[in-house]
This record gives C-alpha cells, sequence and structure tokens, in this order.
C-alpha cells in the first residue's frame, strides 16, 4: 500500500485542479490523479477546458476576430492596414503556447499548495481506495475522501464516424493547418457556433446543420433571434430542422447526407466538424466494488452537495448532472472541499452564467422570459439596444441588445440575457444581482460608469418600468 491521503481527486480539468488546490489550502492532505498526454507526449494538468476546450478555441477566436477588424473596421477609423494576411501556423503556435504556459501554471500551482501530483489512469476500488496505472505499473492509494472530477468527452454520432483530417471534433477542428474552402458543421450549440465562427472568419463558407427547428432555445427568444440574424449576416450558412443521417468521403472530400422539411438533401464539404455536444467520461474509472452509482444518461449520479452514492466520494464538473462549464465545475469543487474540511458550502445553481464567444458574444444567466411564462411566473421585462449606446458607437459595436427579466410582483431579478461586445464580462452583474437577490429597480438605482457598455445594462433593468434614459419612454415617471 502507497501513501495515505486525505483526500485523492482523480482528473486535473478546471473541477479537479481546483479542488485539489481548495483541499489542500484548507489543511488536507491532498493528491490529484491525471492521465491526459499533451503534445509533448507527458502528463499535463488543466484537462479539456485548457488543452482542447475552453482556452484553446478563446486564442482562435481572438485572433480571427482581430483579423476581420484589421480587414473591415479598421478603414472607418483612419487606420491603413492594407493586404492583411492571415498566418494560420503562427496563430496556432500563439494558441500552443497559452496553453503550455496555462498547464505549466497547473503544474506548479500544485507544487506551491502542497498538492501531490500523480500521474497516470485512476480508479475507484472502493469507498477509500484509488489504483493508480501507469503505463501497467500499478499503485493503489488510499483516501478518506476522493472526488471525481472525470470530465466529458465529444459525443460521436453513427452517421459522420470521424475520418481522419476530413470528419473531426471540437480538438480536430482547433488543429486544421489551413482554412478549408467548403466546412460543415454539424451541431448550432455553443461549440459548433464557436468553431464555425473562427473558420468562417478566416475565409470557410461554413454550414451548419442543426436538428432542432429552434435556434438557442436556452436563450431568450429576443437575443436568440438578434444572434441568428448576426451571425447570418457574417456569412454563417445556419440550416435549421436539418438532421444529418449520413456521410461519404472519397479521402478529399465529405458528402454529407441531411434531411429537412423538404426531404433528403445532399452538401459537400471540404472538411466537417462534429459538434453534437459532449458525454460525460467515466471509462475504466469505477472497480467492481466502487458501489459508485450512475444515472441514466451515464453521469455520476450526485446530490446538490455532489456527494455520489457512496458517503466518502464525491463527483464535481461535467461527468456529473448540470452545464457542462468549466466555471461550473470549478465552482462544485470548491463547495466539495469546503464540505470535506468540515465547512458549510452550497451552490446556487440558479446564477450559473453561460457564455457563446462569437462576435457579438452571447451571455446569459438566469430564465428566459419564455421559461418564467411556461412556469407561469407573470414578469416584466426591459431590453436596451447597443445602437444607442454612446460606447458600443465609439467601439464600433452597436449590434446586439440586453434584456432583463424581473418578476412582475416582487421585481426580483430571474435572469438577464444579452448579445453584445463583452456581453461575456457584462453577465458577471446579472450573476452577483441575482446572487444577491437584487430587484430590477436596485440595478436602476445604481450609478454606472460613462461611457461604458454596461450602461445598457443599466438602461434595461430602468427599462423594467419603462423609464430608461436613452430610449423613448413608454411610461410617465410617477
Ligand atoms: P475536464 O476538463 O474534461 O477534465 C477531466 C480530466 O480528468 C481530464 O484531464 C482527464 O484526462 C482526466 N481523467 C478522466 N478520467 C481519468 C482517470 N480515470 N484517471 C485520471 N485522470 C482522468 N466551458 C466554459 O465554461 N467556457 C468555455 O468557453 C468553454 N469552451 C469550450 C470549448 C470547447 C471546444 C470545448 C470542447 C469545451 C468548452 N467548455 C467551455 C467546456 C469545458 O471545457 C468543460 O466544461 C470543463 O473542462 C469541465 O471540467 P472538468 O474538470 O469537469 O472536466
Ligand atoms: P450542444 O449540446 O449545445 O453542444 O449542441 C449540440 C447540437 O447538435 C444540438 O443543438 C443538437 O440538436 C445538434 N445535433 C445532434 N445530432 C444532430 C444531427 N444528427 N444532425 C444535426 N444536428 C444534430
Amino acid at each position: 500500500m502507497a501513501d495515505k491521503f486525505d483526500v485523492i481527486v482523480i482528473g486535473a480539468g478546471p473541477g479537479g485542479y481546483v479542488a485539489a488546490i481548495r483541499a489542500a489550502q484548507l489543511g488536507l492532505k491532498t493528491a490529484c490523479v491525471e492521465k491526459w498526454i499533451g503534445k509533448e507526449g507527458k502528463v499535463v494538468h488543466g484537462g479539456t477546458c485548457l488543452n482542447v476546450g475552453c482556452i484553446p478555441s478563446k486564442a482562435l477566436l481572438e485572433a480571427s476576430h482581430k483579423f476581420v477588424e484589421a480587414q473591415h473596421d479598421f478603414d472607418d477609423m483612419g487606420i491603413q492596414a492594407s493586404d492583411v494576411k492571415m498566418d494560420v501556423t503562427k496563430m496556432m503556435a500563439r494558441k500552443d503556447k497559452i496553453v503550455k504556459n496555462l498547464t505549466g501554471g497547473v503544474a506548479g500551482l500544485f507544487k506551491a499548495n502542497g498538492v501531490t501530483a500523480l500521474e497516470g489512469a485512476g480508479k475507484v476500488l472502493s469507498s477509500k481506495q484509488v489504483e493508480v496505472n501507469k503505463d501497467g505499473d500499478k499503485a493503489v492509494y488510499e483516501a478518506d475522501n476522493i472526488i471525481i472530477a472525470s470530465g466529458s468527452v465529444p459525443v460521436e454520432i453513427p452517421p459522420t464516424p470521424l475520418t481522419e483530417g476530413l470528419i473531426v471534433d471540437s480538438t480536430g477542428a482547433l488543429e486544421f493547418d489551413e482554412t478549408p474552402k467548403r466546412l460543415g458543421v454539424i451541431g448550432a450549440g455553443v461549440i459548433g457556433l464557436e468553431l464555425g465562427s473562427v473558420w468562417s472568419r478566416l475565409g470557410s463558407e461554413v454550414t451548419v446543420l442543426e436538428a432542432m427547428d429552434s435556434f438557442l432555445p436556452m436563450v431568450d427568444s429576443a437575443i436568440a433571434k438578434e444572434t441568428q440574424k448576426l451571425l447570418k449576416k457574417q456569412g454563417l450558412d445556419i440550416k435549421l430542422g436539418a438532421r444529418v443521417t449520413g456521410s461519404e468521403t472519397n479521402g478529399k472530400e465529405v458528402t454529407v447526407k441531411y434531411t429537412d422539411a423538404k426531404g433528403e438533401q445532399e452538401q459537400v464539404f471540404d472538411k466537417l466538424i462534429v459538434c453534437v455536444g459532449r458525454r460525460p467520461y467515466t471509462q475504466g474509472l469505477l472497480g467492481d466494488d466502487a458501489g459508485v452509482k450512475l444515472d441514466e444518461r451515464g453521469f455520476i449520479f450526485v446530490d446538490d452537495q455532489c456527494r455520489t452514492s457512496v458517503p466518502s466520494v464525491y463527483a464535481i464538473g461535467d461527468c456529473v448532472r448540470g452545464p457542462m462549464l468549466a466555471h461550473k465545475a470549478s465552482e462544485e469543487g470548491i463547495m466539495v472541499a469546503d464540505i470535506i474540511a468540515g465547512h458549510k458550502a452550497e451552490m446556487n445553481y440558479d446564477a450559473i452564467p453561460s457564455v457563446i464567444y462569437t462576435f457579438p458574444e452571447v451571455a446569459w444567466v438566469g430564465m428566459t422570459e419564455q421559461d418564467a411564462k411556461a412556469a407561469g411566473i407573470e414578469v416584466k421585462t426591459g431590453a436596451f439596444p447597443f445602437a444607442a449606446s454612446g460606447r458600443a458607437m465609439a467601439n464600433n459595436a452597436t449590434e446586439g441588445m440586453a434584456k432583463v427579466i424581473a418578476d412582475a410582483e416582487t421585481d426580483r431579478i430571474l435572469g438577464m440575457h444579452i448579445v453584445g461586445q463583452h456581453a461575456g464580462e457584462m453577465i458577471a452583474q446579472g450573476v452577483i444581482a441575482m446572487e444577491f437577490g437584487s430587484s430590477a429597480e436596485d440595478l436602476a438605482l445604481t450609478c454606472y460608469a460613462h461611457p461604458t457598455m454596461s450602461e445598457a445594462v443599466h438602461e434595461a433593468a430602468l427599462a423594467v418600468d419603462g423609464h430608461a434614459i436613452h430610449m423613448a419612454n413608454r411610461k410617465k415617471r410617477k
């Protein structure tokens, strides 16, 4: 038997590494097991988020957005930048450098906080035992508590099996060495729209095939409609109600078959990205005597405080129910570490923000107007267009709007949905407001710096009672 720990965390993604650091900070003897092999052939920390998710995708989104700005927006500002070119190899090298810095940073944080990094595949043998298998060398560690943070992997669908260089998942789409001429994307979810945007900005003709008839159903319909319009204007051909049923490859191209309202269709692409969601990853994770139960969809079953069916075993992040988001995983990690250390901790699952990092960004927290109505809640809403914002004009970012959804009776904020430049930063105001149980009037009475994009949130809150300043008012102030 090897070392004994207070806590062993399996997985060093944003759920696991944050849980491990917090546990160590709280004085618990902590180890974190990781098996991800990075580009240099060694184990790396950071999981999906740092290696093939949030960070590399944002590096490419930022670079491709700047490329578009340099070509189309600079001239109006008096900046002459002719013959703007994109060097895809250099863009990818920058992305890889950022990933390397950050994954190395996690290893550094482990050292600084006294977390023992164990390399290999972790397996829960029993309520207090974890086996770590590195290339066949197995060691068993004991722990009073185990935190599973094994994450998720992309869903594959039978009609479009991944095919080297032609049909790829999100990971493959972060590694193209040149811009494909005709790019197909299956799935108009968050990841599909982000990756479609990257390559569209670099020159691909992008078609997004989405099985559902509705676009971004989790976003307030006014914001979703505006987003669809803006993405279409940028050149993304988003086909709704288009269910992919098959594909054929000839070594150079992919012919995708799909059905829509008109019947059977076909379209030929140079590359196809499959972005149809992610599934929990639990392969090889649970030994026969682990006793940890999965739910009917294959997620590790947990209660509100991330306890599994075994009292000393917790599970967090993408491998459990709830939105598959890095910050949700991290907050669950902090909550569980606190609980193990004997503190009271809980999470407010109603106030988790989501962001789509297209341009403009789409960000939301809480209910849509449609959700609230479906739940029988009477609401009042206020919206403000960035077209009326001075800062948006100065920024050349007048597209989009902010919307606040409040309870008609209590004025409590139920949701905030934004499409606009920096929406991902602005949404924190909605999250904090909801976390503090604020009313729309609380936001309306807050003094915002001028000129800022956030003033649109202020005006949307004012508009809840019909009193936006920079918009034709609907009501007379009493
Ligand atoms: P993961 O990050 O998947 O980490 C799990 C880790 O556990 C991995 O390192 C894995 O190797 C390890 N592991 C698994 N099993 C074992 C085992 N048996 N032994 C040892 N180690 C094991 N989310 C956002 O919030 N914002 C974004 O902008 C965003 N963009 C994304 C873009 C893309 C292209 C993708 C694919 C995802 C994106 N996500 C984003 C989602 C985000 O990456 C995940 O929600 C997040 O990484 C989940 O964290 P996690 O710790 O639960 O799991
Ligand atoms: P998300 O779960 O947000 O990553 O989004 C994945 C999207 O892929 C969802 O909107 C699904 O409706 C869509 N999708 C899943 N299977 C198919 C398919 N066969 N054809 C087209 N779209 C699909």
